[in-house]
């Protein structure tokens, strides 16, 4: 191992996974110390905003807040909407995974970001980063760490395709020899599927549902391919739209799989294209590794094999795809076989 990379790891090396959905902390050689939600609530009074809570706390208060205050997700489009607030809450977040011990002494930060991501995008993330006292910002492109978070082949001459499917995208990306040959993103993910939802209950049985009980819905009878018969049946809560009163409605696996229909083709779709812009050499390398999911999407029922049958290929969901990316940026600080994925900030 290098010295400087010793000396380097003396204090807190970070590896940050700022999902649309989830924020996860890598500390170099600790592993994980921090999964939570991407949500901050606060209040404002006179013009100035007080942070109530960040992480699940907040989370619990998404849709159920009083009027003066906000539960929001920062990050919600992919995009830092709201750079004050994405910052409050990166600094929130990072403190509570050094149990409170100064950010200000860590001493490099890597953060994870879409490769989709223009330079304005980036500038944003490490802004926020470094305001939020980080005193040395590096990249990784997202889905390089998943890649890496997945164990797949990312430093050698072979084609591997990776498919992360968060709250807010799908990043489609083929990796070799460290490098991003191919990569694409479109913006469907969790959250589009949670929206599909709540269209579908409100259009089919006049029931208005929250998206935390859609998402809910959705990890419980989610299917990306149509059940023989109607499957599974659950009971929604919600506000009936007839009569304005609380109202429960049942629903069954083969309705949610009808809803979830046009995001499953649209990723679909983006898997399709990328094969279509593949080169022919690693084109044949997929052939044999196959295209590994991760991101929480790739929890989605039956969607491995949706794609499956759509390419053809062998299609594999990545050991707890939920952490690939914190643990694939977490590897690209702790091992210098990965030097060189890392970019500048
Ligand atoms: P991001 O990187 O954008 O923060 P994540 O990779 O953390 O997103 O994934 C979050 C998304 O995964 C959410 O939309 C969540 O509902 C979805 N998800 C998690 N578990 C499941 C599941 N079992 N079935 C379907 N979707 C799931
Ligand atoms: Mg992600």
């Amino acid at each position: 191992m290098k010295l400087k990379r010793l000396f380097g790891l003396t204090g807190h090396d970070l590896a940050i996974d700022l999902g649309t959905v989830n924020t996860l902390i890598h500390v170099a050689h600790k592993g994980i110390v921090l999964n939570e939600p991407s949500v901050i609530a606060f209040e404002t009074i006179n013009g100035q905003r007080h942070i109530k809570a960040v992480g699940s706390e907040a989370r619990l208060m998404l849709g159920k807040t009083p009027e003066n205050v906000r539960a929001v997700r920062p990050l919600r489009d992919g995009v830092i909407a709201d750079i004050d607030i994405a910052e409050q809450m990166i600094k929130r977040l990072v403190d509570k995974a050094l149990g409170g011990s100064s950010f200000a002494r860590s001493h490099n930060v890597v953060v994870a970001v879409p490769s989709g991501s223009t330079m304005v995008e980036r500038r944003a993330i490490r802004d926020a980063a470094s305001n939020a006292g980080a005193s040395r910002v590096q990249l990784i492109e997202e889905p390089m760490a998943a890649a890496m978070g997945a164990g797949l082949p990312v430093t050698e001459p072979i084609g591997a395709m990776v498919v992360d499917i968060g709250g807010g995208t799908t990043e489609v990306a083929v990796l070799s020899l460290r490098g991003i040959a191919y990569s694409g993103s479109v913006r469907v993910g969790g959250d589009k599927m949670d929206e599909a939802i709540v269209s579908f209950v409100r259009r089919h049985h006049n029931l208005l549902i929250g998206e935390v009980t859609a998402e809910s819905v959705k990890h419980r009878i989610g299917r990306a391919t149509k059940p023989d018969g109607t499957g599974e049946v659950i009971t929604v809560k919600g506000r009936d739209l007839m009569n304005g009163r609380p109202g429960e409605i049942e629903i069954s696996e083969a309705q949610i799989s009808e809803a979830l229909r046009e995001s499953v083709s649209q990723i679909i779709g983006a898997v399709r294209h990328a094969l279509e812009q593949t080169a022919p050499e690693l084109a044949a390398d997929i052939i044999d590794e196959g295209i590994t999911l991760t991101g929480g999407g790739a929890l989605l029922g039956r969607l491995d094999e949706a794609l499956h049958q759509a390419t053809g290929l062998p299609v594999r969901v990545a050991e707890n795809p939920l952490t690939c990316v914190a643990r694939g940026a977490g590897l690209a600080l702790e091992d210098p076989i990965y030097d060189g994925v890392l970019r500048a900030g």
